[in-house]
């Protein structure tokens, strides 16, 4: 018995298929890539984007004549779109060949689900249910690098976006759970761990005890052993001195901050309820700067919001170009339906958009290009993750500030710490050689 995933989305929706890929091994499927030949086809799905619901419901369509061939076969589709207000009902009639639809918070009824659609019954539950990490098992795919959920939804409301809508209000794991697993990881050989969270900064807020994010890390960060540190995502008006202290007090925390401004301009950011302002953001970049003067801060940044000037736009033009992000995540802002920014007026033309966009990564690539420049020469040091499919006999891997390096193939190396000396770089791309092995 085989089973395919499709998975879209950012690394939340990646590791949640690595639980739904644990839970139906535990049931005796295998893993293929080919979605005609499954017996369980599931599409965990993403909705921050309109473009991506668009894609998950043209893969769905596409599956039709699949299923017509091959009617035991049974199809889930879950993750965030389903959890939105009628999209069940939306799969339920348009796509009548669907066996299953479920919720985020509801991955433990998984194979109660499967097992009745088999019986040939429908069945749809988006409610949250509360469940434990731990109860499920985890097929991990990406070994040395491991993901760890620390806390669940958001209380944010940006009014760009659903995410709140669809995954509900924050909750934190408890702190020996998290420490549980982490340590597992350690002891199962994973060099890398990432710590996953909508706004992980928030961390530990409602929990009992004196908890935070930047006490979850100490703890984590005073483990033995060889082993590198990372977490996304934080909000940056929740990211704390106590944090940036903890990560400069310890070595295997990376210097690696993903800190998403979404926009250069304070009244944008106002119309967008991120809470901080432009001063707010770059008097925390001057800080994390001054701590850790090394660390790679990387972004999310959006164009075309609402009532974005051609000033507000300049504004973020030129804050890339002051904070010297290593990278950023660059996208057109797209309306989602039941977001307060949806009806927002002053809604910007696609052609201003597109223009925009085209801008800023452009002045983005030219300041990862500078910082790439001065990595040239000089020796990092790397964890080797394995292959890099983009190209023959090279493998990749990341230095502690994030930035992907690429060397000779050689597989001994996969989850070894290397020095690795910078012989070329391209824009975003850094090359050299070993010249040191752990
Ligand atoms: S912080 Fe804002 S953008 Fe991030 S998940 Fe929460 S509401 Fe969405």
């Amino acid at each position: 018995m085989k089973y395919f995933i499709h998975t879209y989305g950012c690394q939340m929706n990646i590791h949640d298929s690595e639980k739904i890929a644990g839970i139906l091994e535990n049931m005796g499927y295998v893993n293929c890539d080919d979605v005609s030949q499954a017996d369980v086809a599931v599409f965990n799905t993403c909705c921050i984007r309109e473009t991506a619901e668009k894609k998950i419901y043209g893969h769905l369509g596409a599956l039709k004549k699949i299923k017509r061939d091959r009617p035991d076969m049974t199809v889930v589709v879950c993750g965030c779109m389903s959890q939105q207000d009628g999209v069940a009902e939306k799969i339920r009639e348009s796509y009548p060949f669907v066996d299953v639809v479920l919720g985020t918070g509801n991955l433990n009824l998984l194979q109660q689900a499967i097992e009745t659609a088999q019986n040939r019954k429908k069945f749809s539950n988006i409610e949250f249910l509360q469940y434990r990490e731990e109860d499920f098992p985890q097929s991990r795919t990406s070994y040395p690098n491991a993901w760890v959920n620390i806390n669940y939804g958001c209380n944010n409301f940006c009014t760009y976006c659903i995410v709140p809508y669809v995954r509900g209000r924050e909750r934190s794991r408890p702190f020996g759970d998290v420490i549980a697993e982490v340590n597992k990881l350690l002891a199962e050989g994973y060099k890398e761990i990432t710590l996953l969270g909508q706004n992980v900064n928030s961390y530990g807020h409602d929990l009992d005890g004196n908890v935070s994010f930047a006490s979850l890390l100490r703890e984590i960060g005073k483990s033995e052993g060889k082993f590198r540190l990372r977490f996304m995502t934080s909000h940056p008006k929740d990211l704390s001195d106590d944090v940036i202290d903890a990560i400069s007090e310890y070595p295997n925390i990376c210097n690696n901050i993903h800190l998403p401004v979404q926009s250069g301009s304070t009244e944008i950011l106002r119309r967008m309820n991120r809470r901080y302002t432009r001063d707010d953001y770059l008097a925390l970049i001057d800080k994390i700067y001054a701590k850790l003067p090394d660390a790679g801060i990387t972004t999310d940044i959006m164009v075309g919001f609402p009532g974005e000037t051609e000033r507000d736009f300049e504004d973020t033009l030129d804050l890339v170009r002051r904070v010297k992000y290593s990278s950023a995540f660059c996208f057109v802002y797209s309306r989602r339906k039941g977001t307060p920014a949806y009806s927002m007026e002053d809604q910007i033309p696609y052609s201003v958009k597109k223009e925009r966009i085209t801008r800023l990564i452009s002045c983005q690539n030219e300041v990862t290009k500078q910082i790439s420049a001065t990595m040239v020469g000089k020796r990092y040091e790397v964890l080797a993750e394995g292959a890099n499919p983009s190209y023959p006999d090279t493998m990749c891997g990341r230095t502690e500030s994030g930035r992907l390096v690429n060397f000779k193939y050689d597989a001994s190396l996969t989850g070894r710490f290397v020095t690795v000396y910078i012989e070329r770089a391209s824009s975003a791309t850094l090359w050299g050689s070993v010249v040191e092995e752990e």
